[in-house]
């Protein structure tokens, strides 16, 4: 690991003065240092800030503090009551231990888990821009069918943040040039050219809060993740869905896909071909096939297609309780 310098911040505008690189659990950065691949020259901690409440808001959303942990969010009774995908995205996340330490914040700037871009023996354009994408004739079986482009094809590795986009967040900054409203469709950034670029998150920004907007009556929620074990693995592929029914036809549906795409992947072309439409297997399968309609295989990674498709329809399947089988 190489030498940095070490500093606390007292408060928010206190952070952005600072800049550098700001850690909080600790469970990517820490890692990615002892790698070698992230080498900071200014750490700064931000564990003291006052960002570790999960509110109500007025309009009957929720505000989570960038500081509270991924146990405390998904065990949060406003969180296991009313945004149900979010607490089971998370909690099919890590371990019980990371879980402990990950925060919000970290958890939507978490990095890649490209072998090769946590191995600085070969060439990554994220890590070193310019210098090549070993994935893309290498061994590729969990990179991304969706979003891709020729210089990048890492997964994000996120849960939580495929929850927030079906959820339709809004992450809240603070900044050397003051505070922002992000909505979390906007925040994340694909790969094209600039693959070290992976979010619109400026040079000593700091994630503040995730809102959530209020969860619509009657609408339920599921996030169903798939992956090589059942515990302590990334997604190979998820879903995350919100549905809406009313006399077994869809009013509303929300869909976002984890472990295929190199963000959290919102497939509004699905939920357009699920609204207004009864909620069928037939159905379910005819918006799987368009979430993935676009979808690129590599040498290793064409499964991940079907898969999803499977994740969708299982997803659908248990949200609207019709029965049928992926
Ligand atoms: Fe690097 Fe992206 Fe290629 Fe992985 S897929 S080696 S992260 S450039």
């Amino acid at each position: 690991m190489q030498a940095f310098r070490y500093s606390q911040a007292r408060s928010v505008e206190g952070a952005a003065r600072l800049g550098g690189t700001f850690v909080a659990g600790g469970t990517t950065l820490i890692d990615l240092m002892k790698l070698n691949v992230l080498e900071p020259q200014q750490v700064v901690d931000i564990n003291a800030l006052p960002l570790s409440q999960v509110e109500d808001e007025k309009d009957g959303g929720l505000r989570i503090g960038a500081l509270v942990r991924n146990s405390d969010l998904a065990n949060h009774p406003a969180v296991k009551a009313r945004y149900a995908v979010l607490s089971e995205a998370l909690l099919s996340g890590a371990s019980p231990q990371l879980r402990n330490m990950a925060t919000t914040g970290g958890n939507l700037l978490q990095k890649t888990r490209c072998y090769y871009y946590r191995d600085v023996n070969y060439a990554c354009n994220k890590r070193k821009p310019g210098s090549g994408c070993s994935a893309i004739d290498g061994y590729n079986r969990i990179h991304a069918v969706l979003g891709g482009s020729e210089q990048c094809v890492a997964t994000h590795p996120s849960d939580m943040a495929v929850a927030m986009m079906a959820l339709e967040a809004v992450i809240l900054t603070s900044g050397p040039k003051g505070e922002r409203r992000i909505p979390l469709n906007q925040f994340y950034l694909e790969p094209g050219t600039t693959p070290d670029k992976e979010n619109v998150l400026a040079p000593g920004e700091l994630i503040t809060y995730a809102t959530l907007p209020a969860a619509s009556a009657g609408t339920k929620s599921h996030y169903l993740k798939l992956r090589d074990r059942q515990q302590y693995e990334f997604a190979l592929a998820s879903a995350a869905v919100l549905v809406r029914t009313n006399g077994g036809r869809i009013e509303q549906a929300r869909i976002a896909l984890g472990g295929v795409a190199t963000k959290p992947w919102r497939s509004r072309e699905a939920e357009q071909v699920l609204e207004g439409q009864p909620a069928t297997e037939a159905n379910f399968r005819k918006a799987a096939e368009t979430a993935m309609a676009g979808a690129k295989a590599l040498r290793d990674n064409g499964f991940k297609i079907e898969l999803a498709k499977m994740a969708i329809v299982r997803a659908l399947t248990v949200v609207t309780g019709t029965g049928a089988e992926a």
